[in-house]
């Protein structure tokens, strides 16, 4: 139902920044290789994302808006090793019940592509379009029925902040798709998308920064680990600047961090934190991404283990450095 969809978006659906998460990796889901988003006054007026993937069959485009019809999972074994970045299939159906939404999408086994739009949960058109094939969509009058939550928007820096902040980390964690965002034509940023992780740190951080940083790694019976991290003399104020990637799912996890700012050691000046990508692979069955409904908190088993690789990786990378 609508209201269950509204409900379900209260906690899918924060802001303008989760509007775009949840689309851009979609995208990612699609096997696009090229992702550009648009969003005019933060998010707030208009958010645009067009990809170039897999596209959606004509048969299934209103469905993608049903609550829990993901094309993801198909049965609960998937649940344990999940491999795509959706697949509570929730998303869509949150975001149209608060919005109003338009999709242009085309499979390549299609001869047609399909218009589709959709405001406040209720279908408003179905019908065929120009084939292009993948899929672009576009959000606008974000939580128009829920006024108590467009009151609650911070500034339109803020908002814009926090839309650059996601779109960072999902660039760093795809570096084979070249992403573009653009603020009311602005470019922010645009990433090459040629599977180099530096190139990208690079686009976002800056490309001094970028050559400053060491590459390190670690490995052991159940993880590896790598990623680059600056040097302390590059140090920035701020944990924002840590990136922690696990599977190629940007994640927040308290225990990694403290990891991350142990390996980094006594040349840590108190409250200023490193740049970092911490890039970590693991067999899907060691960790649970389904704990929260936005899926950035995950539970990982033998974390501890885990914790120690990544500071002693770390420790010993920067310990080669005659700091
Ligand atoms: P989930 O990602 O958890 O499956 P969503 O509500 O985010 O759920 O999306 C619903 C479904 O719509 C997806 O499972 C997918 O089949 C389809 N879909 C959404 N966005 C795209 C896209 N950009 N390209 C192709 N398919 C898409
Ligand atoms: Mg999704």
């Amino acid at each position: 139902t609508i209201l269950a969809d509204q409900i379900a978006a209260g906690e899918v659906v924060e802001r303008p920044a989760s509007v775009v998460k949840e689309l851009v990796e979609n995208a990612i889901d699609a096997k696009s290789t090229q992702i550009d988003i648009y969003v005019k006054d933060a998010g707030v007026k208009e958010i645009t994302v067009i990809d170039n993937g897999e596209g959606i069959l004509q048969e299934d485009v209103a469905l993608a808006f049903f609550r829990h019809a993901t094309s993801k999972i198909t049965d609960r074994n998937d649940l344990f090793q999940v491999k795509t970045l959706g697949f509570r299939g929730e998303a869509l159906p949150s975001i149209a019940s608060i919005a109003d939404v338009k999709v242009e999408t085309a499979n390549i086994a299609e001869t047609e592509g399909t218009f589709y739009h959709v405001r406040g949960g209720k279908t408003q058109t179905k019908r065929p379009a120009a084939k292009r094939v993948g899929t672009k969509i576009t959000v606008t009058d974000l939580f128009y029925n829920t006024p108590a939550r467009l009151k609650y928007l911070s500034s339109l820096q803020t908002e814009l902040a926090a839309i650059s902040d996601i779109v960072d980390r999902l660039a760093l964690s795809h570096e084979q798709i070249a992403f573009s965002l653009y603020n009311n034509e602005r470019r922010l940023l645009q990433t090459a998308g040629n599977g180099k992780l530096q190139q990208t740190i690079s686009a976002i951080y800056g490309i001094q920064n970028a050559r400053q940083m060491l590459e390190f790694s670690g490995q052991d019976s159940d993880f590896s680990v790598k990623g680059y991290i600056s040097l302390p003399k590059l140090t920035r104020a701020s944990r924002n600047y840590i990136s922690l990637l696990v599977n190629g799912r940007y994640i927040k996890n308290n225990q990694l961090l403290k990891a991350v700012l142990k390996g980094y050691g006594s040349k840590l000046m108190v409250g200023r934190y490193p740049l970092a990508v911490i890039d970590i692979k693991l067999d899907p069955l060691l960790v649970d991404v389904n704990v929260h409904p936005t899926k950035q908190e995950v539970r990982i088993s033998k974390e501890e283990q885990l914790c120690e690789l990544v500071t002693q990786a770390l420790k010993e990378r920067l310990g080669q450095e005659n700091l």
